[in-house]
């Protein structure tokens, strides 16, 4: 059995950047109806005993959607933080500099990537087993998880993420998102 996370900061901690309205329904009901469907799932699926990431490299479908949405929250939700260090540093901030030149190069195209996932979806930051970063999109509940890939930062695009506070405005909310990036908890996931 899955259960829904807790969230790290209070309800309204983000508040310009998410409102707590918006938190409510991403975290209270669209993850945990993510979280109540998948249990349903596993049930005589033969996957019941598995990790979460194991499940998300198995399987497919109905299984893998919602695995693939927990997972990708549970992330999402754990990398933001109220009044967090605002800048990378250490190696993953001269990786950044090695391949982009610049944070501010490097954020220009991870929202760009964002902005033009069509439909629903991810953007991720994420690395290769030599520490390389790599910018991939992925629709609907994909993870970079799956294609061998150390997830480290991800913004939602589905409409469910911003739709309360921003309407159809996404770039508006990817460029917000910035403020409220952990990058202490992006570094641990990098582990360099
Ligand atoms: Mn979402």
């Amino acid at each position: 059995m899955f259960t829904l996370i807790d969230l790290p900061y209070a309800p309204n901690a983000l508040e310009p950047v998410i409102s707590a309205q918006t938190l409510s329904f991403h975290h209270g009901k669209h993850l945990q109806a993510y979280v109540d469907n998948l249990n349903k799932l596993l049930h005589g699926s033969g996957l019941e005993n598995l990790a979460l990431e194991d499940i998300v490299k198995k399987s497919n479908g109905a299984i893998f959607n919602n695995a693939g949405q927990i997972l990708n929250h549970n992330l999402y939700f754990t990398q933001f933080a109220p009044a967090p260090a605002t800048e990378p540093t250490g190696k993953l901030a001269a990786q950044i500099a090695k391949q982009w030149g610049s944070v501010d190069a490097f954020k220009a195209e991870f929202e760009a990537k964002g902005v033009g996932l069509f439909g629903s979806g991810w953007v991720w930051l994420a690395a290769e087993a030599d520490g390389t970063l790599i910018i991939c999109q992925e629709p609907n509940a994909g993870n970079p998880i799956t294609k061998g890939l150390t997830p480290l930062l991800t913004f939602d695009v589905w409409e469910h993420a911003y739709y309360l506070d921003y309407q159809n405005r996404r770039a508006g909310h990817l460029s917000a998102l910035w403020g409220i990036v952990n990058w202490t908890e992006i570094e641990r996931r990098y582990g360099k």
